[in-house]
């Protein structure tokens, strides 16, 4: 006689129509799980969701958190539900561990910043303070609930659920997430990297799937790669040299930095390009650059790649030091790699402040610029940018990478779906706007004509 099973119900409390606050809750009899808890970013009013947005469990009820990787936007809100009465564990890979806390601390740093700020403001209109989102002691508390695995390696949570962890290849760490619940196969993509990233291994294809959550970033978007970044950057550092200026790299501290130095080394040592000094200017970059040579199995650098990360550049710590960095050899060629990845703060402001006016100098970008971001304008040919106040005229040259990015593109997410045995009982799309989400269902129906749903936030799916 079979028994009764009790239902499987997945709810979406963010990354639902938008690419940010990913947190998918998953609840069967007295089990309650998330896969990732992401911090809103973006837009104003998606950011206020951090702040207003209720959860349908008490945080003190949650089982587990099981993380596929550490960028704020699946890690970030973690201080939040340990604030809030969540005591663990937290399931992570150990290179997702540390990326977590980096990124955390530097968020918690924020959230107090600008709460001091607010509340000045607020102190002179007679208003009450207002309290961060969370201060440094909730990462703390956060960061001594986890738990590490390695992939491959079957963690049970609770008689009803299990899952393990296999390689995603989207930054350091980063995992697809498969689980198994009461005879059900359940496989959550989590980021899904390109199919050869540059650093790390392929990600890892589901075989057999019961129910498929996939992200959809890019599901209407196919990377440009007429050219290899390898020769891109060779091409721009060399133009560069011959005109006797520097090269100002804004970059993400996560894995991009570490991709664009690996690449640097390379073209050195070929002598395919001047032994220019290379620094990379960005506190947090230089953290992960640091977890590279800590977390070898994790990516396909050789022991020799691995050690030049930090040996052939110059990691520029403080603040001081970045100051050097412009004055010292103030005429000589250089590369400069600084934090942020679309120049919407950091110390590449500081470079480009005094490097964007000459026509010597040459600005790489080498990821996605969302619109309206100083990047995005750079990256349009505006002829001024503003600096805290101020407008700077652009003479520098700029140029742009278009192929090196950490997700998947259509082609990508395709092949990742192509290793599937037999047709799944549903495919859900989240971590994607409208448009990509809804291009992607369209490929996917019409190639394999399986069921895909555009996942709804908030909506509750009983599998
Ligand atoms: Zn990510």
């Amino acid at each position: 006689m079979a028994n009764q099973q009790p239902p499987i119900r997945l709810q979406f409390l963010g990354a639902a129509g938008v690419v940010t606050g990913s947190k998918s809750f998953l609840q069967v009899d007295d089990c309650k799980i998330l896969i990732d808890c992401g911090l809103f970013q973006g837009s104003k009013s998606e950011r206020k969701l951090n702040k207003v947005k209720q959860l349908p469990f008490s945080p003190a009820d949650l089982n587990a958190v099981i993380l596929t990787h550490g960028h704020l936007d699946h890690s970030g809100y973690l201080p939040v539900l340990v604030k809030k009465g969540f005591a663990g564990p937290v399931y992570a890979t150990a290179p997702s561990r540390d990326i977590t806390e980096i990124i955390l601390k530097d968020s918690a740093h924020i959230q107090e910043e600008d709460a001091k700020e607010i509340n000045e403001r607020r102190a002179r209109a007679g208003k009450k303070p207002v309290k961060p989102l969370y201060r440094q002691k909730h990462v703390s508390r956060t960061m001594a609930l986890f738990e590490i695995f390695q992939d491959e390696e079957w963690i049970s949570i609770d008689d009803v659920l299990r899952f393990r962890f296999h390689k995603s290849g989207h930054i350091l760490g980063s995992a697809t997430i498969e689980l198994e619940c009461l005879g059900q196969t359940i496989v959550f993509s989590g980021d899904i990297g390109q199919q050869a990233p540059l650093i790390l291994d392929s990600p890892a294809r589901p075989r057999a799937a019961d129910y498929i959550v996939m992200e959809s970033t890019y599901g209407d978007k196919l990377h440009d790669t007429s050219v290899s970044p390898y020769q891109a950057l060779q091409e721009v550092v060399n133009e560069t040299f011959e005109k006797g200026g520097s090269l100002i790299i804004p970059s993400f501290a996560v894995e991009r930095a570490q991709e664009i130095i690996m690449l640097l080394n390379n073209l050195i040592s070929e002598k395919s390009i001047p032994a220019l000094p290379v620094y990379l200017d960005s506190p947090m970059g230089t953290d992960v650059t640091e977890l590279f040579q800590k977390h070898k199995a994790w990516h396909n650098l050789s022991e020799a790649e691995s050690n030049s990360l930090t040996e052939n550049v110059h990691l520029v710590r403080s603040f001081e030091e970045t100051l050097q960095v412009l004055d010292e050899n103030g005429h000589r060629s250089k590369i400069i790699i600084a934090g942020s990845g679309m120049a919407t703060g950091g110390r590449v402001l500081h470079y480009l402040k005094h490097l964007v006016g000459d026509e010597k100098n040459t600005v790489l970008l080498v990821g996605y610029q969302a619109r309206g971001t100083r990047g995005s304008q750079l990256s349009k040919g505006e002829a001024t940018i503003e600096i805290e106040g101020e407008n700077y005229t652009v003479r520098a040259g700029v140029s742009q990478i278009g192929s090196l990015s950490a997700h998947a593109d259509q082609e990508d997410l395709m092949w990742w779906l192509s290793s599937l045995r037999d047709a799944p009982k549903a495919l859900f799309l989240n971590h994607g706007e409208e448009e990509p989400a809804e291009t992607l269902k369209k490929k996917i129906e019409e190639k394999y004509n399986w069921p895909v749903t555009v996942a709804e936030m908030d909506k509750v799916y009983e599998l």
